[in-house]
């Protein structure tokens, strides 16, 4: 492969400014990447890597992918941004698109998923007022679930770390342990009026819901008249096989969130919700200035157009198969080291007996770019154009990092 045209400094002295300017509230690998195609990226000092993450599920089809680079720079050319008081083609053609694939037949546009989470919530609050219930406005949230960074997302995300210092968080959230159907029955109490769950708890480790939980959900709301929100921000796109992660269980949501891979890589969040529930948010009440924006839309379209393409989700079925399959070999060989893989479709954890932070350095260090999700698990997102021989690359990194001479 190539080394791209350099950059105009090294690395280092890139690292050296942000450390003066930037605010430090990631915990960012040391390197600068300036240039992607497909499922590498290269740095600021030429050196290339081998993209496993895809900014945690977000490239879905690969960096620079030239179907949405070519009807990106045509939309750029043509028109990039009319104010949310006027329509574009591109927004009323992905939310027709969207609500088609999802069987939800309304669509809002924001920028990120912890903003569509914020529109989750805001919607379960009038619909219950609508409903005549002004005093249901809690949301039972899992443990260990993770559904953002805004004050009401960072409330219904179900770990203390990223609430500590926050306080006081806004009132309206029960945390319960994922998977456990008797634990949410019991926490349904007068002021619920909404369940919001991942098919798949990415931050959480990539731990998925047990067979049946989402349907077990489904039927506990239509019982109690509470509203089964959806976080599908990283499964949704087809990441896991599905376009929907919610589509693997045969059931219907009131309302989804989406983000990440909807744009492949350009900012795009999406809410889509069911008529009555489109109902409690008429004209006026919610909105956002860049959501559904020309750009980041015509990309969106793109991605929808391709991932409908019947082999594109066979592919990400196949693929994440034989990576697991692969994972699993690995474990075989190394079996005090690696404690388990684990995944659908192509979002897979392997989680490690050890800490998962430095070996994601070190296989960073030896090019191979993934991250932790939770203590003790490698995330693995690669984008669905990713090869076979580039995931086996990926685990013979890993294996030579885990096996130091
Ligand atoms: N929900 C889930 C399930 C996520 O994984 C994330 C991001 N990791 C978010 C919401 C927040 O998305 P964003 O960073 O775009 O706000």
């Amino acid at each position: 492969i190539p080394a791209p045209a350099s950059s105009q400094a090294p690395s280092g002295v890139w690292i050296d400014k942000a450390k003066a300017h930037l605010l430090q509230n990631y915990k960012q690998q040391p390197i600068v990447l300036v240039r992607g195609r497909g499922s590498r990226v290269w740095d600021a000092d030429g050196r290339s890597y081998l993209d496993l993450l895809g900014g945690i599920a977000t490239c879905a089809l690969g960096h620079c992918h030239p179907e949405v680079v070519a009807a990106v720079k045509a939309q750029v050319e043509t028109l990039w941004h009319v104010s949310n008081a006027f329509y574009s083609e591109p927004q009323i053609e992905l939310a027709a698109q969207l609500t088609a694939l999802s069987g939800l037949p309304r669509a809002f546009f924001c920028n990120s998923g912890a903003e569509a989470n914020e529109a989750l919530l805001k919607l379960a609050r009038r619909v219950m007022k609508d409903r005549g219930h002004p005093e249901r406005f809690e949301v039972i949230t899992f443990e260990n679930s993770f559904h953002g960074r805004t004050l009401a997302t960072v409330t219904a995300t179900g770990q203390a770390k990223y609430q500590k210092g926050f306080e006081p968080l806004p009132a309206g959230f029960q945390h319960v342990p994922y998977g456990n159907l008797e634990a949410v029955r019991q926490r349904v109490g007068p002021q619920t009026a909404a369940i919001l769950v991942e098919p798949v708890q990415g931050e959480g480790g990539v731990r998925a819901a047990p067979q049946g939980f989402l349907k077990a959900l489904r039927a506990l709301c239509d019982e109690k008249g509470l509203l089964l929100l959806v976080d599908e921000v990283q499964t949704g796109m087809g990441r896991t096989g599905k376009v929907f992660a919610f589509q693997h269980d045969g059931i219907q949501p009131d309302a989804i969130s989406l983000a990440k891979a909807l744009g492949n890589g350009l900012p795009i969040g999406a809410m889509l919700c069911s008529e009555e529930a489109a109902k409690s948010l008429p004209s006026g009440t919610h909105g956002s200035t860049f959501g559904g924006n020309l750009v980041s839309a015509t990309a969106a379209n793109v991605v929808v157009r391709l991932i409908r393409e019947p082999q594109m989700l066979r592919e990400v079925v196949e693929k994440g198969e034989y990576f697991m399959a692969r994972g699993r070999e690995l474990q075989a060989r190394l079996p005090t080291l690696i404690q388990d893989v684990r995944g659908r479709g192509l979002l897979v954890g392997i989680e490690l007996h050890q800490e998962a932070a430095p070996i994601v350095t070190r296989c960073r260090e030896q090019g191979l770019l993934l991250n932790a999700a939770g203590e003790k698990t490698l995330r693995f997102a690669p984008a669905f154009t990713v090869s076979r021989e580039e995931l086996d690359e990926g685990l013979r990194i890993l294996e030579r990092v885990l096996t130091p001479a």
